[in-house]
């Protein structure tokens, strides 16, 4: 498909689509983001890809990046991935039962990250879930602390917004979660490790984790501050709590390992499924072996370690290897000064984060250190921005609160054609403003 001038596929219009799906599934979508209500618009539906490139159902070829929201770190229908898939599957697809390929890849997580054991399970919510219940039994305690735009999945508890002071208890962020749910949880800004102090302070005894992300990227791509999550770690402890890293997006993204900041139990996702459902929460194996059957705190999961989620994650981080992460790197960076370049160009104000290989590009001045510095972008200059973008076959975040993502396939002719876009679509920005 990247070859050739792609055929349009005579199977229908993403308008059509957007409409048939409204029918039967809530909003057309089966994950809020993608019905493009941050940019306005319907979605595009997607035919095929290959690389780094996607193909949607009107026969219009776009660069990805978006890469499923992280997994696709080496690009689309990558062949070890491909084959490793097509080997598994001919040899059943589940057994509930378990496989050599779990040990693999459990192996190959902890040989990678500071985890001595890790439990595999299907996706990052359940990750994020199954370590906050290990943190609450090891602790005895109920209440977690959590940062304003940090995302840990749609479990209850973590769909909190803060209370009416730093360190009081939150209220519901969604209809249907339970007031005692948030009331459990204590929403503090990122990066301010004083108001951490200060949940502390107001509910001795009472606190079982902190989570974080170890590198913020669900409120577009925040730089920890010099040593946060280090202090983290610190307060942490000197309470008797323990920190709940959450790299399911940073994870063998950033580099081999992700982040591995200091902390008592990580969790991973995403790019460790290779584009299939597969997470996985870990730390110390004396914090792990609390975890059923080796302790009491339950846990389980009909498809965890599934062989074909397994087989695509191993055989994704196995082609992870050095050069990898070196063309990662370089091609965000580049992406990031071109994106920069042509919004300075074109007056809009913005703000490339680019703390590593995970960016984003804020529209508004910055520095953008928390979500309330993210939340004053200006999204309809956003919006005008993707929507060029994609006209010119630039598949962007559907959101300015969200990262760009490269992947490893991205070649040179995919770069340059960013590069002739970029201009008209901030252009565009720009006379939303004016
Ligand atoms: C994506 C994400 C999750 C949730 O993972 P799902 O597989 O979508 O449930 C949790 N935490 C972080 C940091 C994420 O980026």
């Amino acid at each position: 498909m990247t070859e050739a001038k792609p055929q349009p596929l005579d199977i229908g219009t993403s308008a059509t689509y957007a409409q048939r799906a409204a029918r039967v599934i809530p909003g057309g979508v089966n994950s809020p983001v993608r019905a493009f209500r941050g940019v306005g618009g319907h979605p595009v539906y997607m035919a095929d890809a290959r690389g780094a490139r996607m193909r949607d159902v009107d026969g219009n070829t776009y660069i990805d990046l978006v890469g499923s929201w992280g997994p696709l770190i080496l690009g689309h229908a990558h062949p070890e991935v491909v084959d490793a898939l097509a080997r598994a599957a001919a040899g059943g697809t589940s057994y509930g039962a378990p496989t050599l390929g779990e040990i693999e890849l459990a192996e190959e997580i902890v040989s990678r990250t500071p985890c001595e054991k890790v439990r595999l399970v299907s996706s990052g919510t359940e990750a994020t879930m199954s370590a906050v219940r290990l943190a609450r039994a090891a602790t005895g305690r109920d209440k977690i602390v959590k940062f304003a735009g940090c995302y840990h999945g749609h479990a209850d508890y973590f769909l909190a917004a803060a209370g009416s002071g730093v360190a009081t208890l939150g209220h519901p962020d969604s209809p249907g979660v339970p007031a005692s749910a948030a009331a459990d949880t204590i929403v503090v800004p990122y990066n301010d490790a004083d108001a951490v102090e200060a949940a502390f302070a107001a509910h001795p005894g009472a606190v079982a984790a902190v989570i974080t992300e170890a590198l913020p990227g669900n409120m577009g791509a925040v730089a920890p501050l010099e040593g946060f999550n280090e202090r983290l770690y610190e307060i942490a402890r000197a309470n008797g709590a323990l920190l709940i890293s959450d790299e399911v997006m940073t994870g063998f993204r950033v580099g081999p390992g992700g982040l591995a900041a200091p902390a008592d139990l990580y969790t991973y996702g995403k790019v460790m499924g290779g584009g299939l459902p597969a997470a996985a929460f870990g730390g110390r194996a004396e914090l792990m072996d609390l975890v059923s059957p080796a302790g009491p705190v339950y846990q389980a999961g009909t498809l965890s370690g599934n062989p074909l989620a397994v087989a695509a994650g191993l055989a994704t981080l196995r082609a992870c290897d050095e050069a990898v992460y070196r063309r990662l790197d370089a091609t965000a960076e580049a992406l990031a000064r071109m994106a920069g370049e042509a919004l300075a160009k074109a007056g809009v104000p913005h703000c490339v984060s680019a703390p590593s290989n995970l960016f984003s590009v804020f529209f508004t001045e910055g520095p953008v250190r928390n979500f309330d510095d993210a939340s004053a972008q200006d999204t309809e200059a956003y919006g005008a921005f993707f929507h060029a973008m994609l006209e010119s076959g630039v598949y962007l975040p559907p959101s300015a609160y969200e990262c760009w993502f490269v992947s490893a396939a991205m070649d040179e002719e995919a770069l340059s054609h960013i590069e002739q876009v970029l201009p008209q679509a901030a252009e565009a920005a720009a006379r939303v403003r004016s």
